[in-house]
């Protein structure tokens, strides 16, 4: 009786965790392995696409990208894109290295999936000797591995929790870390990638990142002294006002503003982070996740300022487009946590491992960093020349910086109130009136894929860090006439 009564319950509760409905027959035969709906044959392949993938993905274009190779996409109409995304700052190596693609392969054929709660992944391990040398820091000994960027930023959270034993991060005012449920609370770039999803993640606080278009009275030429000193004076005031010291386990930087504009941290910044955090027993976490991997012309952009940050992120360029990503701190820190409270499925993946193992051995093999130099130098001097050239498209723009082949061109149209080009453009959802968003488009009818940044009126390069000389000459050629184009209609 007792069992009977048992069994039932506990085949109702399972019923009710799997949400199956109660005339769901749970005697019927399990079913072949057939369809249960038929999917049009007469859909385009974009329009099947929009048809069947979640809406909520916004979309640049509604290209097919087929194959890749280098600094370029082929669809399937046989479009060659110039691309200057880099699929946001991924295939930093170009699409398909050879290098990256054959060691891919042959992780194929010996092992994919090597779980790392189960085992040590030895794909993993080769990949920790060619990784641990080149983090920006001799403290960074050890590494947990994951698979997005958003992932690794909520490793490193629960990490900052779990070895200060307090709650609450700092982030940046137009930061980005991702779109899950914990980095969308701590993504203040733009309000899209929450809103409407709420409750977010607590415990978050922002503070001001050095950056002119961030402070209402700021102008393009205040000083960056000026900049960072604000801005640590508004993260001495959050931390009295909003979040003690006592209940703050981490500040958050990208080193390089990424989504929020391109903007790169004054190293006096970061050294005042640096300073602020070894204060009050808090936690500095890089997140490199689009900045890391020699885009900026460094290693990891921290580097530049010699600061050590405690926690650092990497993902994206790392496998050159396999999805990897991970954390790496001191043991010490790393040691904190309770065997069993990290992991996952996929964690480190041993065929991404493999990737990566190849891209870093590629970076050094190919001299890549000499590239980015030689390239970097190329765009600034086109940039700066079109800005100072007294034309209608140059006196467009307002600002342009950046590290490496990380660069921001910042527009100001001087027909409207710097008010309405900028913040308020952004604010009131006007991008028409914002001139990044036509100039991308307008290079989209180039053949060449460019992406703006933030609600601020900014475009970013971000090519392939193996770009040649004469697709940049390609790509600054298309840039200027689009900019001409949109000039003109001004
Ligand atoms: N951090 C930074 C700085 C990023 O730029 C991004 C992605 N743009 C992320 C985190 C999130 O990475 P992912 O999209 O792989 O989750």
């Amino acid at each position: 009786m007792m069992i009977t009564a048992m069994i039932s319950r506990r085949s109702s509760s399972a019923l009710r965790i799997f949400g199956l409905a109660r005339s769901h027959p749970i005697r019927s035969p399990p079913r072949a392995f057939s369809t249960t709906q038929v999917v049009s044959a007469d859909l385009g392949t974009a329009e099947f696409g929009e048809q069947h993938i979640a809406k909520g993905i916004g979309r640049l274009t509604k290209h097919v990208f087929e194959e890749g190779k280098g600094t370029f996409i082929t669809t399937d109409k046989g479009v060659q894109l110039l691309d200057l995304t880099a699929g946001i700052g991924v295939v930093n190596l170009g699409h398909c290295h050879p290098k990256v693609s054959a060691a891919a392969a042959a992780q194929c054929s010996r092992i994919t999936h090597a779980q790392v709660n189960i085992g040590f992944s030895a794909a993993q391990i080769a990949l920790l000797k060619e990784l641990i040398p080149i983090l920006p820091h001799a403290s960074l000994d050890t590494v947990f591995f994951w698979n997005s960027g958003a992932e690794a930023v909520e490793a490193a959270v629960k990490l900052a929790r779990a070895a200060t034993k307090k709650p609450n991060i700092i982030v940046m005012q137009g930061s980005y870390h991702g779109r899950t449920n914990a980095t969308a609370s701590m993504t203040r770039s733009k309000t899209i990638y929450g809103e409407g999803h709420g409750p977010l993640m607590g415990g978050v606080f922002a503070t001001a990142f050095p950056y002119y278009s961030q402070f209402g009275g700021a102008k393009h030429d205040t000083s960056t002294e000026e900049l960072v000193n604000q801005s640590l004076s508004q993260l001495r005031l959050t931390l009295q006002q909003q979040t003690s010291p006592s209940d703050t386990a981490a500040i958050i930087v990208e080193p390089v503003l990424g989504e929020g504009g391109y903007v790169p941290a004054p190293p006096a910044f970061l050294h005042g982070l640096r300073k602020i955090c070894d204060d009050h027993d808090i936690l500095l976490i890089a997140d490199e996740v689009q900045s890391g991997m020699g885009r900026t012309g460094h290693l990891w952009y921290v580097e530049h300022s010699g600061v050590r940050p405690d926690i650092l992120i990497f993902a994206k360029g790392i496998a050159n487009g396999f999805p990897l990503s991970g954390i790496a701190s001191r043991k010490g820190l790393m040691d904190l946590q309770k065997p069993g409270s990290m992991g996952g499925t996929y964690a480190g993946n041993a065929v991404a491992c493999a990737a990566a193992t190849a891209t870093i051995q590629a970076f050094r093999e190919e001299n890549i960093l000499a590239n980015v130099a030689a390239r970097s130098k190329q765009l600034f001097s086109f940039l700066h020349e079109l800005k100072e050239s007294g034309t209608k498209a140059g006196d467009l723009i307002e600002d342009v910086r950046g590290s490496g082949l990380m660069v921001g061109v910042q527009f100001a149209n001087k027909k409207l109130s710097r008010e309405s080009d900028n913040v308020a453009a952004a604010r009131y959802a006007k991008p028409q009136h914002q001139i990044a968003p036509q100039v991308v488009q307008e290079c989209i009818k180039r053949n060449m894929l460019l992406l703006s940044t933030s609600v601020f009126d900014v475009l970013r390069f971000i090519p392939p860090l193996t770009i040649n000389q004469q697709e940049m000459t390609q790509a600054c050629g298309i840039f200027k006439d689009a900019l001409e184009a949109v000039a003109k209609e001004l």
